[in-house]
């Protein structure tokens, strides 16, 4: 088998391990998801899967009971947050346009923010099993958010629009996208 398909096989049945006992939200299933991904070794997410220990204490305790999960990444990954200088305004963006009863959503909050510091797709990066999990999941926890990127941007460059765009921040060499030469690092295939 290939380290890919080994890869693949880890994650699946690790998926099946974190999610036999429960009734799944949809939230719990994106976080199982990506919580299988990093504990086979995929994606960009760091130690406690970007969140505070004790934020991820509570996850696992609320989510995942009963498994045995590592606290620090199996894959490695290290992220800087010291670089991060937007953390502070993307956890502020996602959390303006956040429904504050669905329960999860500190948590998922937590893990965009740590994603976009990846270097690849965010779906990727949070390892998600396909872009189309991280449409379906920013659609229902920030739907007003979600809407705004009618023109299927790139997640991670539409989440960074916005930041500039609410600081009055045009770095876009141009006015409008259709003319821009930088249109396929925005828009385009993130498969
Ligand atoms: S395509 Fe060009 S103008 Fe549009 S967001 Fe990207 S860099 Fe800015």
């Amino acid at each position: 088998m290939s380290a890919a398909l080994q890869l693949q096989d880890d994650r699946e049945r690790i998926y099946s391990r974190l999610t036999s006992k429960s009734v799944m939200t949809p939230n719990h299933e994106w976080l199982a998801c990506m919580m299988a991904s990093w504990c086979a070794g995929q994606g960009a997410l760091p130690d406690y899967l970007g969140l505070e220990p004790e934020r991820f204490e509570q996850l696992t305790n609320h989510l995942f009971p009963g498994n045995n999960i590592p606290q620090h990444a199996p894959s490695g990954c290290k992220l800087d947050f010291s670089r991060m200088l937007e953390k502070d305004d993307l956890v502020n963006l996602l959390k303006q346009f956040s429904n504050a009863d669905i329960a999860e959503i500190d948590w998922i909050i937590a893990v965009i923010v740590a994603g976009c510091l990846g270097n690849d797709h965010l779906w990727q990066d949070l390892g998600l099993w396909s872009r189309s999990q991280l449409s379906a999941m920013l659609h229902y926890n920030f739907p007003a958010l979600a809407a705004k990127n009618n023109k299927d941007m790139k997640w991670k460059k539409f989440l960074y629009k916005q930041l500039c765009e609410a600081e009055g921040l045009y770095l876009c060499r141009v006015p409008s996208c259709e003319v821009c030469i930088d249109y396929s690092k925005c828009y385009g295939s993130e498969e």
